[in-house]
């Protein structure tokens, strides 16, 4: 037979089904003779349990240290201690690893500083700063937050604008906006109609930042597909079925485009205040939506935290819009060092090599995550293979500028 052995060409004859074999004689066991064979019934298995394992044998590049100093604006090394309905309460901090913990899986991936977001306010952010920023102020930076839970008090405004000077006094070097902003805070911080984005209570709390040339880090809405229904058609399924209160599909939530609008009316409206939209301007879904955006607001920044994903499945369009913008993206992780669900969050080694990687390597088809299967959407991505000229400003010149951290 030319070609392909006989073992071969039964089991295709077999697979399509045809009845010649049967017909003559020779037919499957418990197979009356002239009725076609049965197709072996294909196995059923849940989604969860599947785990394809890529066949390509293309180049797996092993990036163990950055090839310029990173530094990484969005972790989360101390985060609120008391929430409420996705609010943070009080002052009190949890504080997930020391600088003892930290500074060793720093030198070795060639991390130069980590910015801690979450340091809260008040008596929380004196202690983050006192732990972290203090005494290692070339390795630590610490931002503060917003008292949310002051929100329904008459004097508010003036209240917040005040504590931003009070954080700064205490070393604060910018202000970090949670989700919580247009998802979360109520008029009666936990209860009643969602506070909007542009909402001018907020006003004075961003004039405040650019006058202390604080640069507010700001997490708005959230992927596309966390407003849709969590059905076989949404590409967040697995991750959605198993968060389901990330979904901000329906009840009272305002669309994904309605927030980000509100978003941009407040950016227009406070010119001076540099803002880092995070998780690429939240909305690496669409780059060409978040490039009109950068174009509109030279006070804009983004960064890439927990949307390599996104970019790495686009490397085309990814690395057009990396070497258009190559002076407004910032590294970042999103990292916790501990004590969260979300596999693409945790601090590991591992997860720093695989930024490096998607960011200086051209390899192919590989996961965005350190995890045993893709955790945002079944998907792989690939590297962008940035020349030195951007990375050198994507891993730490475009942050030492925003930041105000010398060379
Ligand atoms: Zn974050």
């Amino acid at each position: 037979m030319s070609g392909i052995n006989r073992r071969q060409w039964m089991r295709r004859v077999g697979a399509a089904g045809v009845s010649s074999v049967a017909a003559t004689g020779t037919s499957a066991k418990g197979q009356e003779p002239g009725n076609p064979p049965q197709a072996a019934k294909p196995e059923r298995l849940a989604l969860e349990d599947y785990q394809p394992k890529s066949m390509l044998h293309v180049t797996e590049t092993k990036v163990a240290r950055s090839r310029f100093p990173v530094i990484d604006v969005h972790t989360h090394i101390t985060i609120g201690a008391r929430q409420k309905n996705g609010v943070t309460l009080g002052e009190e901090i949890s504080v997930l690893a020391s600088p003892d913990d930290l500074l060793p899986v720093m030198d070795r991936k060639n991390i130069r500083m980590m910015v801690d977001l979450t340091g809260n306010y008040g008596k929380g952010l004196e202690e983050a700063i006192q732990r972290f920023q203090r005494p290692h102020p070339d390795r630590f930076m610490v931002f503060t937050e917003p008292g949310w839970d002051h929100f329904n008090r008459p004097d508010y405004s003036h209240w917040q604008a005040d504590e931003i000077a009070r954080a700064h006094q205490a070393g604060a070097k910018g202000l970090k906006v949670l989700k919580t902003l247009g998802l979360y805070l109520r008029e009666d911080v936990t209860s009643g109609r969602l506070v909007k984005i542009d909402d001018p209570h907020f006003d004075l709390m961003w004039e405040a930042c650019a006058a202390f040339k604080m640069p507010v880090a700001i997490h708005v809405s959230d992927p596309e597909a966390f407003f849709l229904p969590i059905d076989r058609f949404n590409e967040r399924f697995e991750e959605l079925n198993n968060h389901p209160d990330w979904s901000f599909y329906d009840r009272d939530f305002p669309s994904n485009k309605e927030l980000l609008e509100a978003r941009n009316r407040m950016f227009a409206r406070h010119p001076k205040t540099v803002f880092i939209a995070l998780h690429v301007g939240n909305n690496a879904e669409n780059l060409a939506s978040v490039s009109e955006c950068l174009d509109r607001f030279p006070n804009m920044y983004v960064e890439l935290a927990a949307r390599i994903g996104e970019l790495g499945r686009q490397p085309r369009t990814a690395r057009k819009f990396f070497e258009k913008y190559q002076d407004r993206i910032m590294f970042g992780t999103d990292a916790v060092p501990n004590g969260t669900e979300t596999p693409q969050q945790v601090l590991s080694p591992k997860l720093y090599e695989i930024y490096y990687r998607f960011l200086e390597t051209e390899d192919e088809y590989f996961d965005y995550a350190p995890a045993p299967k893709p955790p945002q959407g079944r998907w792989q991505i690939y590297g962008l293979g940035l020349p030195d000229s951007i990375l050198r400003k994507v891993y730490h010149q475009n942050a030492e500028r925003v930041l105000g951290i010398a060379d």
